[in-house]
């Protein structure tokens, strides 16, 4: 199984891809995570990820293909993955479906979870609090919004286009939006 996640920040993203990453035993990528880890490590990526990272912004797209170029090429993707947190503009869609073809990958479901503004202010004003993650202050958080609004929404609908996109109603328990997102999975 193959899938992408789609949603704003705070929509529980990452959370439910770990989950179904585990249940279906397939690879979770969060480029987030591997963002957020090579800052900690100081690494060249680390180095010109972070300013954009802290400041809500998108790292630039060829530092973010690149990075998914090499996870294809290393063969980690190829039992399953689950795709988090990218793509995450037009042009990083692209590159993905030209390098699934190039490996005779298929992209399976595109599962979206919608969250309206106000519930994501909330959590992610939350989440700021307990993990203090630098990019969850007010401001930051408005603006990585507006980013996804502006560059990742249009990916929704090229992948509805395509016919591989499934809507999940992110505003609910953590365990019911689980099973739609199982059921979404199928
Ligand atoms: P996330 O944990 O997915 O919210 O990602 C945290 C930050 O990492 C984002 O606000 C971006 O600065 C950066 N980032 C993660 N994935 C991507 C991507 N696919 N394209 C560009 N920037 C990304």
């Amino acid at each position: 199984m193959n899938i992408v996640f789609l949603g704003p920040p705070g929509s529980g993203k990452g959370t439910q891809a770990v989950r179904l990453a585990k249940d279906l035993n397939i690879t979770h990528l969060s480029t987030g995570d591997v963002l957020r880890e090579a800052v900690k490590q100081g690494t060249d990526l680390g180095k010109q990820a972070e300013g954009y990272m802290t400041r809500g912004e998108l790292v630039p797209d060829d530092l973010i293909i690149g990075l998914i170029e090499a996870k294809v090429a290393s063969g980690e993707l190829k039992n399953g993955f689950i795709l988090d947190g990218f793509p995450r503009t037009m042009p990083q869609a692209e590159s993905l479906s030209k390098m699934f073809d190039k490996n005779q990958i298929s992209l399976d479901k595109a599962i979206l979870l919608k969250v309206g503004d106000d519930e994501i202010m909330k959590r992610l004003k939350g989440r700021a609090q307990q993990e203090g993650r630098a990019d969850d202050t007010e401001d930051v958080i408005k603006n990585r919004l507006e980013v996804y609004r502006q560059q990742t929404q249009p990916i929704e609908d090229y992948y509805r286009g395509r016919s591989i996109l499934v809507d999940v109603q992110g505003e609910d328990t953590m365990d019911n939006v689980y099973k739609a997102v199982l059921e979404a999975a199928k």
